[in-house]
């Protein structure tokens, strides 16, 4: 489901999350460990403010493992905590509630010395739609939570998931806006799933992504499509895909719509390999 952001939905998706945030000891942000900026709501500072704050790298399984790194320490950097997970398979899953509750350390003490017996940390899931919220906490629940909209018109009542002894965590995730900041930012959430590509020109997006395979994940690129070099021009390379992968029309032509088809689905789907669209300090 890719939802169609209006002024009035952003206001009201802020508003929601606020009201959400409340009641919450930590905030646990997730984003798509391929475009973990693009991927980021713009306001979500703004939003989390003075909860602590644990980001989850999901869809880590698709993302380059190197560059996975680069941005931990990255994030690290700028005072978060930070995991990589693959909520699919629910690798990593297990050590979100020891984060959190590290996360949550100050407040316990504080419960301690007021002589409170410290109750179970309440966590939220925000992020973008898509990003895999859904998906993270059914494996958190041990269960499958019903999405919201599942049941057009039934609005169903909060309700707490416990994880562990010492965690709990609501079981609707705050859903934000993505960045509309640049074409490169719209290409990169219609190249990772996280908007319909009908929103974005999908010729451009793919020059986009050929233009970023070639420079960065070259090898690659060849040993996909069986090409001994590539073409410098990005026509030229069109073309070299298009004839290995008898994307032709008639005449022999290749048919360029088929070519940037094939080369968006090889890499949403991961066949071009484990790959990052964002790399911390190069936002091309
Ligand atoms: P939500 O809109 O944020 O709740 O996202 P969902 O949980 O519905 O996930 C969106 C899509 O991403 C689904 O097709 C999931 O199966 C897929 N997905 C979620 N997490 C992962 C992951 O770690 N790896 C991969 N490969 N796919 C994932």
């Amino acid at each position: 489901m890719t939802i169609q952001w209006f002024p009035g939905h952003m206001a009201k998706a802020k508003r929601q999350a606020l009201e959400k945030i409340k009641i919450i000891d930590v905030v646990i942000e997730l984003v798509d460990a391929r475009i973990p900026l693009s991927s980021r709501n713009p306001m979500i500072d703004d939003i989390a403010k003075n909860k602590p704050r644990l980001m989850l790298l999901n869809k880590a399984d698709l993302a380059d493992p190197e560059v996975t790194e680069q941005w931990i320490s990255y994030f690290e950097s700028k005072g978060f905590m930070v995991l990589s997970i693959d909520a699919q398979k629910g690798t990593g899953i297990k050590k979100i509630p020891q984060l959190v509750t590290k996360l949550a350390e100050p407040l316990i003490n504080k419960m301690k010395a007021k002589g409170m017996n410290p109750r179970a940390i309440r966590a939220l899931i925000l992020g973008i739609p898509n990003v895999g919220k859904s998906t993270v906490i059914n494996r958190l629940a041990n269960r499958k939570i019903a999405k919201i909209g599942d049941k057009p018109g039934v609005t169903k009542a909060q309700q707490w998931i416990k994880v562990g002894k010492t965690m709990e965590l609501l079981d609707t995730p705050g859903i934000l806006w993505p960045k509309f900041e640049d074409q490169a930012v719209g290409y990169r959430l219609a190249l990772t799933g996280a908007i319909k590509e009908e929103i974005i020109d999908f010729q451009d997006a793919t020059v986009f992504l050929l233009t970023f395979l070639r420079e960065h994940y070259s090898e690659k690129l060849k040993e996909r499509y069986n090409l001994t070099v590539l073409p410098d021009d990005i026509g030229e390379m069109y073309d070299a895909i298009g004839r290995k992968r008898g994307c032709l029309m008639g005449g022999g032509l290749v048919d360029y719509d088929r070519v940037a088809e094939v080369l968006f689905r090889d890499f949403r789907s991961g066949t071009l390999g484990r790959m990052s669209l964002e790399v911390p300090g190069n936002r091309r």
